[in-house]
């Protein structure tokens, strides 16, 4: 998994929150997404999106072994067949999908393999998977094309196959570089792993990389954080995503604290993770890096095309178990089961499980605070592209940003300052309409 597409944090945060930390991934939130089981959203229907960017996102649910923190519905044990038959579902959902009025002949503008770990695949099954796709449709647009890795499932062979389909940013979920640490929150990798991992990477040509960190792993320190930073940038990878721990009831150590009574209140709490996040992006700044967003630092031309796309508004095809796709302003996600998804769209059925179809002004708000994750809101782009002048939509909540010192405003921008970018989802449910502040905070 990472922090950079949310595929699936929504069942999360459904799930529990921990703590006070509340990572807003989407909106509306999904608690107000309805059952769709038995419906086509009419976004499908429509050609009306089809002049926006396409994104199109594949979810490979399957891990080496369960990390203890995660809470997302992942498979492990797989053999080489199972996965094949899951890939083999997907290719059918996509047929299913391209013959959809909003998708038939549609170019793809980015692509992103995430999960679970997409490295998970081998080299011959993603060959597979790639040509099936190629097959149906016109991957020669891309301007980006993502993967997840996980180190310790990489070669030389299956990265230099990423490179020669097309991949160009490589998102390494590192998250510590303390092997005891990982041994500890159950990660499957360790330090050798990494740098065994990075240097094949480069070695091979990948020119992007992308490492995520986890802060507020157990048994992380102050100095062994620091270390974990330090050696980050040592490796001087183009961006670092930094993830604040958050652990609802469905994972490892809830359910070892239910059992065992391990107190749970021994994991750094929210202001060391917020102090923490903090000093790797000063370190990180002074090494030359700038904040991209609340959660990542990127230097040079490093770019990331999925999430500024996305937040713009963009079109997304998700496919695969549980995936999350946006049409138009329709929100909706596969079935969460395995078995459900591929019994589905074996029958040539699609598999969607729940839906939302946003009004007008839930579409803006939904842009307006994801573009906040990036700390600036330009007035203009929304007045062309919604007919709002922001300013005035949301004069309350920009008034108390203001009032607290967290952003400036002028007739062109909205600014947020670093401190409220570095803790930016405490501030977006003020956004939020009435009725959805409800129980989300
Ligand atoms: S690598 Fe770990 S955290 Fe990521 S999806 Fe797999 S089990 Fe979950």
């Amino acid at each position: 998994m990472s922090l950079e597409t949310d595929q699936n944090l929504g069942d999360a945060l459904a799930a529990d929150r921990y703590g006070e930390g509340y990572f807003v991934s989407n909106y509306p939130p999904f608690s107000y997404w309805t059952d769709a089981a038995a419906t086509r959203p009419a976004s499908l229907g429509s050609t009306e999106s089809r002049t926006r960017p396409l994104g199109i996102y594949v979810h490979i649910p399957f891990c080496r072994k369960r990390c203890h923190f995660c809470y997302f519905r992942v498979y492990t044990g797989y053999n080489a067949q199972m996965v094949e038959d899951y890939l083999g579902a997907v290719a059918d959902e996509i047929a299913l999908l391209i013959q959809q009025p909003a998708l038939a002949n549609r170019v793809p503008d980015f692509l992103y393999f995430g999960g679970g770990t997409p490295s998970y695949l081998s080299a011959r099954q993603f060959e597979g998977f790639m040509g099936a796709l190629q097959s149906v449709l016109d991957l020669t647009s891309l301007k980006e094309f993502t993967f997840e890795c996980e180190p310790g499932t990489l070669s030389r062979g299956k990265l230099e196959s990423l490179l020669a389909a097309g991949v160009g940013r490589l998102s390494l979920g590192v998250e510590h570089f303390d092997s005891t640490i990982l041994d500890g929150n159950g990660r499957a990798h360790n330090e050798d792993d990494i740098y065994e991992a990075y240097q094949m990477a480069r070695a091979v040509g990948f020119q992007q990389i992308n490492i995520d960190l986890i802060a507020g792993l157990a048994g992380d320190t102050d100095s062994s954080w620091d270390d974990a930073v330090r050696r980050t940038l040592e490796l001087q990878p183009e961006s670092v995503t930094i993830y604040q721990l958050e652990l609802p009831y469905n994972t490892t150590f809830h359910r070892e604290s239910r059992e065992s009574g391990r107190d749970l209140g021994e994991f750094p709490d929210w202001p060391t993770k917020r102090r923490w996040t903090d000093r790797a992006f000063e370190r990180m700044e002074s090494a030359g890096y700038y904040l991209a967003s609340g959660y990542t630092a990127a230097r040079g031309a490093a770019t990331f095309v999925y999430r500024d796309a996305l937040w713009e508004g963009a079109d997304l095809m998700g496919v695969g178990v549980s995936a999350f796709s946006k049409i138009g302003d329709t929100h909706y996600q596969n079935d969460k089961h395995i078995d459900g998804y591929t019994t589905r769209v074996r029958a040539g059925v699609l598999p969607i499980m729940r839906s939302y179809e946003m009004t007008a002004d839930e579409a803006l708000i939904r842009e307006v605070i994801l573009q906040l994750k990036r700390g600036r809101l330009d007035r203009a782009a929304f007045r062309r592209n919604h007919g709002v002048d922001i300013g005035e939509r949301f004069e309350e909540p920009l008034q108390r940003l203001c009032h607290h010192g967290w952003a400036q405003m002028d007739d062109t921008t909205i600014q947020l300052s670093r401190t409220a970018l570095l803790q930016v989802d405490r501030v977006l449910p003020w956004f939020f309409r009435p009725e959805h502040i409800q129980g989300e905070q």
